[in-house]
């Protein structure tokens, strides 16, 4: 078996160089089982990242894998062209779940590809060519949705779309977020008086992810929504990271009683088979009328793992469950008292920790990886350690890792 070095120096030799990697000593990571990792050494780690917000069922789950397998043993693809039921059943399902009146649905393979597919909708609805995105925001790798990504490490391409305007983020500490909710919704105000009538979307996190994991207030995308309508705009809601359960709601919007104009999802709605969409109200959908396919989109074994992961969410309750524990993740977070921690937030189980400054995220990293904890990082300056585990995680183990980020604080 090939050692974490090996690894490394093959990535070095054979992906491009823009290939990086958590940790200085990075473990070799051979198996995954609910919400524990095991490296090669047998070494057991809790698992609090799920693959960035993926396996919110838990890795490798025998109830949804065994309805994989069968269908993987059957039939493991056709295209969309051709009459397969998983992928109509998986569509009917959605349009239950939806917020709203959301009830039309185009299958892709990722969250990049289901943003652009959404942009693409808006423009077609609306003959409009420009966009609204918000500073702080991730969309994705493409041309399109890397120009409505609001964080400039992500924003690689030097030829970005031009007809993108960006609105300050609601990045903000708990007691500032109410004032800088304020600064955001004027800066769209601004856009809107200003371009307005060639603006087709606005595109936005309802839970910025990886800008590090801010939940701006109650009546934000409420104000949001009606200043989009006000100039016939619409609104896409990116929910990738955010969507079934992952934030004690089946989708983050919910906690803000808005219904979007279309809604992206990828991520977990596979627990980690490659899978997106995009979903739209009929009258939006509509607009979408010229023969279009993805060939892998619909594919009957992603389709088969979508409808298992839905309804293991379902019967094992995980929605409620991340409510639940992630305000108890987060009631514990807030105890600990070090100087070093500047603000703990979140929804459901989807939490994030700033500390001073990225280093200080690195090297709690690393050491935490050693006490067996994987722990996210990201925000801005990638100072925000990102808390977003298998919604299968139970209070034993948040306690366990809290206990063990007490001991690394203090070590440190
Ligand atoms: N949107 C959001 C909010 C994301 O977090 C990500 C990926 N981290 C994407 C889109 C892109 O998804 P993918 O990597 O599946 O293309």
């Amino acid at each position: 078996m090939l050692t974490s070095q090996n690894i490394i120096d093959k990535k070095k030799d054979f992906f491009f160089p823009n290939a990086m990697h958590f940790y200085q000593k990075p473990p070799h990571i051979v198996r995954g089982e609910g919400q524990y990792l095991f490296d090669d050494e047998g070494k057991r780690y809790v698992d609090f990242f799920a693959g960035v917000t993926v396996v919110n069922c838990g890795h490798c789950n025998s109830e949804i894998n065994a309805r994989v397998q069968e269908q993987l043993n059957k039939l493991q693809h056709t295209s969309i062209i051709y009459l397969t039921e998983p992928m109509v059943e998986l569509a009917e399902r959605l349009s239950t779940l939806l917020p709203g009146d959301i009830n039309r649905t185009f299958f892709v393979n990722s969250g990049t590809e289901a943003n652009e597919g959404a942009l693409l909708l808006a423009r077609m609805h609306t003959g409009r060519r420009g966009f609204i995105a918000f500073e702080g925001g991730l969309h994705g790798r493409s041309a399109l949705t890397m120009s409505v990504t609001g964080i400039p490490m992500w924003r690689v391409d030097p030829f970005l779309d031009e007809h993108v305007h960006f609105a300050k983020g609601y990045m903000a500490f708990e007691d500032d977020l109410e004032n800088q909710a304020m600064v955001s919704l004027e800066s769209l105000k601004e856009i809107l008086e200003a371009h307005g009538s060639e603006i087709a979307a606005l595109i936005a996190e309802p839970i910025l992810g990886n800008g590090g994991i801010h939940v701006p207030p109650d009546d934000f995308w409420k104000q949001v929504k009606t200043l989009c309508e006000d100039y016939g705009v619409l609104m896409i809601a990116d929910e990738v990271q955010t969507g079934f359960g992952r934030c004690g709601e089946m989708f983050a919007v919910n906690h803000f009683g808005v219904v979007p104009d279309i809604l992206t999802y990828a991520k977990a709605l596979g627990n980690g088979t490659p899978i997106g969409g995009f979903s739209a109200r009929e009258a939006v959908a509509k607009s979408f009328n010229k023969p279009s396919a993805s060939t892998l989109g619909g594919n009957p074994v992603s389709m088969t793992a979508g409808l298992e992961v839905l309804n293991y969410i379902e019967r094992h309750k995980l929605v409620e469950k991340s409510a639940e524990l992630g305000a108890y993740l987060i009631s514990e977070l807030k105890k600990l008292s070090f100087s070093c921690i500047r603000d703990v937030r979140g929804l459901g189980l989807m939490v994030g920790l700033s500390l001073e400054s990225p280093d200080q995220v690195d090297r709690v990293l690393e050491a935490m990886k050693d006490e067996g904890f994987i722990i996210g990082k990201n925000g801005l300056n990638r100072d925000t350690l990102a808390f977003q585990p298998p919604l299968v995680i139970t209070k034993k183990n948040i306690d366990d890792m809290v206990n063990a980020l007490k001991g690394t604080i203090e070590r440190l």
